[in-house]
């Protein structure tokens, strides 16, 4: 019996040598086995927008990590949310002679330049969740799919109010909130939930009490708190003297934070004016305990683990002259090029679920919330 399974795994190993130096001998005409010693050790940077926000120090961790479990050294670099910043760091990297450039835009039109010193120190860029547009010299794209993240916002307001089933026919009132102006994925959060919430719009069933429906009406630089915070308390003033706000749009749980806020200090959440149903994104810890304590409605979790996995394993791919596993290779035009795509799928959650989607995943550590 013994020798029989040591025959066996005999068998296996000389045929995965085969697999193995047949891969080789087709990397090889690249010259991709000089480029795969290469490669390996080799420093990746890696361009964050800002330590302002849990996710993205959890990002920058997740993406180090998975490169250096690939035999990778990395360089990270937050840019603090200023766009000038950013650049430089990412001139940094390409002066220190890094092999590939991981970058979340701060600011999705700033980077032409920069990218061409990439390009012509033969740098591969992945552009991360965030798409750098106007610029040939972008890769690979590796993010959500973000118009779903919008569709799922707005459906949390059409369940959350009753419409969507129809047990109730409103007149509510909403107001709407959307993401930075210089962030691509701004406009797929903001139509994503237009789709839903259009149609509802024009049945009268959901009102627009200050009239700001359109994008730019409704935008919110750098995704600040505060500034949203702000825009909430003059809306409030301006169109809720009579009547209150039954739902707001927002994209971002530090966004939904701010307009909470504001909210607050108006008395929502008292018996007599209840707090209105109010979206979010990423699953911050901030919004979980909001979630919880019947504040915050809904956010939309998006596994960022998953995310920083995909991107390390582009980075490792184009390195060794291998193509990259996308998913979509038509929704992302930059403008400059449609760039190639792995797109994972966000998730709404709510008081029902969170502890399942983003506490038993390990997302967040169970005590954080309590
Ligand atoms: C990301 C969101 C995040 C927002 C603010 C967007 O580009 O996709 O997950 O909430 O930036 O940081």
């Amino acid at each position: 019996m013994r020798n029989r399974k040591a025959a066996l795994s005999a068998i296996a190993a000389a045929a995965s040598l085969a697999l193995t130096l047949s891969a080789c001998g087709q990397d090889s005409d690249g010259g991709s086995e000089d480029t795969k010693g290469d490669a390996k050790g080799s420093t990746v940077g890696i361009a964050m927008p800002t330590k302002s926000s849990e996710r993205w120090i959890a990002d920058g961790a997740n993406v180090e990590k998975n490169l250096k479990a690939a035999g990778y050294k990395t360089k990270l670099a937050y840019g603090e949310d200023d766009p000038d910043t950013q650049v430089s760091q990412i001139e940094n990297m390409i002066t220190q002679g890094v092999s590939a450039l991981i970058i979340a835009a701060i600011d999705n039109k700033s980077l032409d330049n920069v990218l061409q010193q990439a390009k012509d120190a033969k740098i591969p860029v992945i552009s991360y969740d965030r798409l750098i547009l106007n610029s040939p010299n972008v890769d690979y794209y590796a993010s959500f799919d973000n118009e779903k993240v919008g569709e799922l916002q707005g459906t949390q307001i059409v369940e959350k109010l009753g419409l969507k089933d129809g047990s109730k026919k409103g007149p509510f009132n909403v107001e709407l909130f959307a993401g930075s102006n210089d962030d691509n994925n701004t406009q797929y959060f903001f139509n994503g939930a237009m789709k839903v919430l259009q149609p509802y719009i024009d049945k009268k069933q959901l009102v627009v009490k200050s009239g700001q429906t359109k994008l730019t009406q409704v935008t919110t630089l750098r995704w600040d708190g505060g500034t949203a915070q702000k825009r909430m308390e003059e809306l409030l003033t301006a169109a809720y003297r009579k009547g209150k706000v039954d739902a707001v749009l927002s994209p971002y749980d530090g966004i939904s934070i701010g307009i909470l806020s504001a909210l607050k200090s108006d008395d929502y959440g008292s018996k007599s004016k209840p707090m209105p149903v109010v979206t979010g994104q990423d699953a911050e810890v901030a919004s979980l305990k909001s979630i919880k304590a019947g504040e915050q409605t809904a956010t939309v979790f998006k596994d960022t683990r998953e995310l920083a996995k995909v991107a390390a394993n582009m980075v490792d791919s184009v390195l060794n002259d291998k193509k990259p596993e996308i998913n979509d290779t038509k929704s992302y035009d930059n403008g400059s090029k449609v760039v190639p795509a792995y797109l994972l799928t966000p998730v709404s959650v709510d008081k029902t679920n969170y502890q399942k989607v983003v506490i038993d995943s390990g997302y967040v550590k169970a005590g954080a919330v309590n």
